[in-house]
């Protein structure tokens, strides 16, 4: 026997009933993002190899450790994208939406890649939800996104979430406070060996290690809110002030970086409750040299991204019940046929509707009407078709009436509408 294929290690299919509550959760990050004024953008998987080398840092795990990298048939090298935003600000500025004053605001759904050790909350395809704000550095827009960020977490129900926050300053501020992280790096012995590495190269990216004895080494590091430069500071405490105003509870975290080198100024991550280890629901911040970086102008950016893989393992249950539907159960030729004319002319009608292709027993039929969680059954035989008659069975109660073969899909349309009004259905 040939043995069956398997899905990539990290990847995982999404099947039903579970991607009907994916679509839910999108559906109300949309209604959210509209809110908002956020417009959709959808971008390709993949992207240059260069784009992300130059705008996330080649010291940083992503780019050095994670990136499914390949060249295609013409050598181009290509990666399937580990991220969003360099993306966004790829699409942005090569279709001009940087042109024009003012903010401009977008959101985009979809899976990423990282290779990555998978584990529990940790795959290496994995999906984010991710808004970017882009044009603008006043603190009130930061403000905004973390408010809309709350918002989608809340308008989905998860509780238990802490906001943490920190300030990474300016490339100025990080001068200084690289010449001070630099010496107390020096002094210390014990960090690991990419670290050692890190500290060369680019000693912010210490800061992000994952080993425990580093973490631990760091606690007596040198802060960045002690580096930060004057219109850094005043940006900063701006935010503080206008989440306390909103009643927005915060942890200002002053270790907090992120795992990707073009943050700058206010940088922060939402946690959740339930989730284990890989407790970050979602985590974002600004990038005001991004879009330079990219060969645009000198324009800033601010945006998030909500790990939906992590958010959907957390999410309530919720009493989403499906469209009411109907199954047309059919006993003998003559009624199926009958039966699988009247399908089209229910789904014409707006109406979710089912057959059984099988051609079984009433009884496996009904069965077959159960699991698919119909409201009604129309049932047709022989004896009914000469009367010119059906009888329709509600499935909760089991009450039955006689209705008229003729138009029959208009008065289960009216009798669905009814129902729905009075919240049977
Ligand atoms: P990042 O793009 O690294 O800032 O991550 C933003 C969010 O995406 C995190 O807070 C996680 O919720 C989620 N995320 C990042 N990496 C993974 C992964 N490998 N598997 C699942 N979710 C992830």
């Amino acid at each position: 026997m040939t043995d069956t294929i398997r899905a990539v290690r990290g990847m995982k299919d999404l099947l039903p009933p579970e991607s009907r509550r994916w679509q839910q959760v999108e559906a109300v990050s949309r209604e959210i993002f509209a809110r908002y004024g956020y417009q959709e953008i959808r971008l390709p998987l993949l992207e240059r190899t260069e784009l992300f080398a130059r705008s996330i840092g080649a010291d940083t795990d992503i780019v050095a450790k994670e990136m499914y990298t390949f060249t295609d048939r013409h050598g181009d090298s290509l990666t399937l994208r580990p991220e969003a935003t360099a993306q966004v600000v790829r699409a942005y500025l090569e279709n001009g939406l940087h042109l024009g004053a003012g903010v401009k605001k977008f959101f985009t759904i979809g899976p990423m890649f990282r290779y990555e050790r998978p584990q529990k909350g940790r795959y290496r395809q994995f999906h984010q939800i991710n808004g970017e704000a882009l044009g603008v550095d006043v603190p009130e827009l930061d403000v905004e996104v973390i408010l809309l960020l709350l918002d989608i977490l809340k308008h989905l129900g998860l509780r238990d979430l802490e906001l943490l926050i920190n300030s990474l300053g300016c490339p100025v501020c990080q001068v200084d406070f690289k010449a001070r992280l630099t010496i107390f790096l020096a002094r210390r012995e014990g960090w690991c060996d990419d670290c050692l590495r890190r500290r060369a190269a680019n000693p912010l990216r210490v800061l992000d290690c994952k080993s425990q004895n580093c973490q631990a080494l760091l606690m007596e590091a040198p802060l960045l809110r002690d580096c930060l430069d004057d219109d850094c500071r005043r940006h900063y405490d701006r935010v503080l002030e206008l989440l306390s105003r909103f009643g927005v509870p915060y942890t200002e975290q002053p270790r907090l970086v992120r795992g990707l080198d073009y943050y700058t100024r206010t940088a922060f991550e939402v946690t959740a409750g339930g989730l284990g280890a890989q407790d970050a629901v979602a985590g974002g911040g600004r990038y005001n040299g991004l879009v330079k970086e990219l060969g645009g102008p000198d324009l800033p950016g601010i945006g998030f991204a909500i790990g939906q893989d992590r958010l959907m393992e957390i999410l309530p249950e919720q009493d989403s019940p499906a469209p009411p539907r109907i199954f047309l159960a059919a006993l003998g030729p003559p009624a199926r046929e009958t039966a699988f004319s009247l399908l089209r002319e229910l789904r014409r009608q707006g109406l979710a509707a089912e057959f059984d292709f099988q051609d079984r027993s009433l009884k496996a039929q009904l069965s077959l009407a159960n699991r698919l969680g119909a409201s009604f059954t129309v049932i047709l035989g022989d004896r009914e078709l000469a009367q010119g008659r059906v009888l329709v069975r509600r499935m909760d109660g089991g009450e039955q009436q006689t209705l008229p073969l003729d138009g029959l899909a208009a008065a289960l349309a009216a009798l669905i509408a009814r129902e729905k009004d009075e919240h049977r259905v």
